[in-house]
């Protein structure tokens, strides 16, 4: 029996009222995989003998989030909760998703389901846990297991062998041998999932801590659609980044490209459904790292200017075992100038010593060049001696 202290009151009210209305409810997934690891969940699920009818009765607030699937969200003041039917699948035929889902009277076909047993547990009201495929063992022994055959349950849904990569980078769990080895069997399948859904799995999985799971995304051929090779690559140093989505996936990309996997990062990325920003930032920052990362601040400042903090810092991120990083972060924090609009003097200052049209960015364009080598000039009346030097050279 496990203590209910540490679930939300209002998780616990939510329980009682579907048990006081006769029905069965239990705590499922990955919420009680959490609570087991003394973690706190992301987001309880329940699931329940309640048709989704009789749930929206019973509760004041509730969001109809997929009736069909048998799931209704229960809002409460602090929490909310996504609470489904018991369910069995249909039969899959496109590696996806079941054909049908069918309401189920039992909890055992509930977790049957399910992916991993360390997702198939489910915890009742008084913290009785109800384990039919070793969960719990598993979870102690930090093994990811599929629930029953393996091959079977990747070929069922292929998103699986994505998201059983993306668990063992969160938990930092092994992967038992026969689920790895069906995981390589069936790696054509993934060929099946929404590029929408590999780029999330990819990025939760590199920015988990034990991010090198992601290079068995490559050489298991899990990215082959989107690869030119699939050789090895060490991600284990993505650790030393922030976990910001754009450094790493940076990083990630600039391993490919010295692996010779990837020849298009923007490409690559943009199938990858990545947004807008992310994109051009990442493979400006890719390619920026080709040429190597500047020693100096100046070098950084010279690279800010030309190509704006977003990629320099994806640039940064692509040599993780320098201080690039927070040496970029220190300069963009500091009040050094490496911006037009950093610059001392203003276009309407040059405007009124008499420079017109295209000769102001031009000669703020030096100006910057210059301050950003002598930042201690970057003052209105340096910049304009300066600009008067450069006149009178220019009449010698
Ligand atoms: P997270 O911490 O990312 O929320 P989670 O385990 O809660 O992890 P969800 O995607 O929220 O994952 O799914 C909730 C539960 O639903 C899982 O724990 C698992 O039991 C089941 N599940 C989700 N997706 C699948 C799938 N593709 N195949 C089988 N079971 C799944
Ligand atoms: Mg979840």
């Amino acid at each position: 029996m496990e203590s209910m202290q540490r679930v939300p009151k209002e998780i616990l009210n939510m329980m009682d009222t579907l048990l006081q209305a006769g029905h069965r409810v239990y705590l499922v997934g990955g919420c009680v995989r959490d609570f087991l690891l003394g973690k706190t969940p992301n987001d309880w699920d329940l699931c329940t003998s309640a048709l989704p009818e009789e749930m929206v009765s019973l509760f004041p607030h509730t969001v109809l989030t997929g009736m069909k699937h048998g799931t209704v969200t229960v809002v409460g003041a602090a929490e909310t909760a996504e609470i489904t039917t018991f369910r069995k699948d249909g039969d899959y035929t496109d590696h996806r998703r079941p054909d049908t889902v069918l309401f189920s009277d039992t909890l055992e076909e509930d977790l049957a389901r399910r992916d991993f047993t360390v997702n198939a547990m489910a915890m009742d009201r008084h913290g009785k846990l109800e384990d039919p495929y070793g969960g719990r063992q598993d979870l102690q022994g930090k093994l990811l297991r599929c629930v029953g055959n393996p091959d079977r349950r990747f070929q069922e849904d292929a998103l699986r062998m994505f998201r059983c990569l993306r668990f063992a980078a969160q938990l930092g769990f092994t992967i038992h041998p026969e689920t790895f080895a069906a995981l390589h069997r069936n790696a054509p399948l993934a060929a099946f999932v929404a590029p929408e859904r590999i780029h999330v799995e990819l990025e939760k999985t590199l920015c988990a801590e034990h991010p090198e799971y992601g290079a068995q995304m490559v050489t298991g051929g899990l990215l082959t659609a989107f690869l030119a090779e699939n050789h090895s690559v060490d991600l284990t140093d993505l650790t030393k980044l922030p976990r910001e989505p754009r450094l790493r996936w940076a990083l990630f990309c600039h391993r490919l490209r010295i692996a010779g996997n990837l020849r298009d990062t923007e490409q690559f990325l943009r199938q990858l459904r990545l947004d807008r920003q992310t994109i051009s930032s990442v493979s400006a920052g890719v390619a920026l790292a080709e040429t190597g990362f500047p020693e100096t601040t100046v070098g950084i400042k010279q690279l800010l200017s030309r190509h704006g903090a977003a990629g320099v810092r994806c640039a940064a991120a692509c040599f993780p075992e320098s201080d690039g990083l927070q040496r970029v972060e220190a300069v963009i924090a500091s009040d050094e100038c490496y911006e037009l609009n950093q610059l001392a003097l203003k276009g309407g200052d040059l405007a009124a010593m008499g420079y017109r049209g295209t000769e102001i960015g031009a000669q703020q364009r030096r100006l910057l060049d210059w301050v950003i080598v002598h930042p201690e000039e970057n003052t209105p009346q340096a910049l304009r001696q300066r600009l008067e030097d450069a006149k009178h050279d220019g009449l010698e």
